[in-house]
């Protein structure tokens, strides 16, 4: 007979076996593509057919010629995925899984706030409701928000929503005069100088990557600012072998996946998105079975926020 502990896991490896069929088999019946974002679990990211950050998941998704977008992130993701494929049916597999950051402004308060800059241009974050892409001129990601900035023109005053943050980051590099939205995402904000400076001693030749998400202090303190897809390639390129990553800790797992040879420890434990930890694989397979949570965008909101996106694509390749 084997010990209680040996049983127990015996019959936990063949729970996960029966799930992972189970779900593989519904999204074959089901003509599914199952997308996770980079701060989503290690398992949810194993068994996706893509991961990525928000924007370049849905564009992927947009692609193929699945009937379902299964998107394992949060709400603001799966109503960008649907944004891109009104025709496909998009399911996030927790309907409480919400941005804080994005919740931070709603498109009432962006009307206000256009009323008060009337010549202004709107560029908002990727991490916004639909309802506020759509009120906005410009979308961004954190990888290209300077870019888009810097495009637009120079006698324009531009508003910036929802994080102020990525918005003092656009500011400094593009040297604009950028009315901010005091939004903020409560992962980064919480990873401090100390964490960083704690983390250096631990591992002083290692190359400190911070999301350009984090605070200013923070930033300072970093070698490289970097959206998470950026954070992916840098590191695949880098012939360094030790990092400290300052984002949500889910990215380490791709990061370690990717680079088996290079250590990478998180700036702070605490970063962690309980939103995007949300999504469970029971949960990818419930919302397979019973097509659910379905996440859809009323078309005059989706037309007026696809132009945002499609500016902003315009203008230069996402990445
Ligand atoms: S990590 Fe921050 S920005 Fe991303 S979903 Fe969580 S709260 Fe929102």
């Amino acid at each position: 007979m084997l010990p209680l502990v040996s049983q127990k896991k015996i019959w936990f490896i063949k729970k996960m076996n029966l799930l992972l069929k189970k779900i593989e088999r519904l999204k074959n019946d089901r003509n599914a593509v199952i997308l996770a974002h980079n701060y989503q679990l290690g398992e949810i990211q194993d068994i996706a057919d893509f991961t990525g950050d928000s924007l370049g998941l849905s564009i992927k998704a947009a692609e193929t010629e699945a009937d379902v977008i299964v998107f394992c992130g949060v709400r603001f993701m799966a109503e960008t995925a649907a944004i891109l494929s009104p025709q496909k049916t998009v399911l996030l597999p927790d309907k409480e899984a919400g941005c804080p950051m994005a919740d931070m402004i709603t498109a009432e308060q962006l009307k206000d706030l256009k009323a008060k800059n009337p010549d202004a241009l709107v560029v908002c974050y990727v991490n916004s409701s639909a309802e506020v892409k759509a009120q906005s001129d410009y979308c961004c990601t954190s990888s290209n928000a300077a870019e888009v900035v810097n495009s637009l023109p120079d006698d324009r005053r531009i508003i910036f929503v929802p994080d102020r943050h990525l918005g003092q980051f656009v500011t400094e590099k593009s040297g604009q005069d950028i009315v901010l939205w005091p939004g903020f995402c409560h992962v980064h904000v919480i990873i401090t100088e100390d964490d960083i400076r704690e983390a250096k001693a631990k591992l002083p030749d290692a190359i400190v990557m911070a999301h350009p998400e984090c605070t200013e202090p923070v930033k300072k303190l970093a070698d490289e600012l970097l959206s998470t897809s950026q954070m992916l390639s840098f590191a695949a390129k880098s012939p360094a072998k030790q990092f400290i990553v300052a984002t949500e800790i889910g990215i380490i797992h791709t990061l370690k996946k990717q680079n088996p040879d290079a250590e990478f420890i998180a700036a702070s434990k605490r970063a962690i998105c309980p939103n995007m930890k949300k999504i469970t694989l029971e949960k990818v397979a419930w919302a397979l079975e019973d097509m659910q949570y379905k996440i859809t965008v009323p078309e005059q909101i989706r037309e007026k926020a696809k132009r945002a996106l499609d500016r902003m694509v315009a203008i230069l390749p996402t990445g």
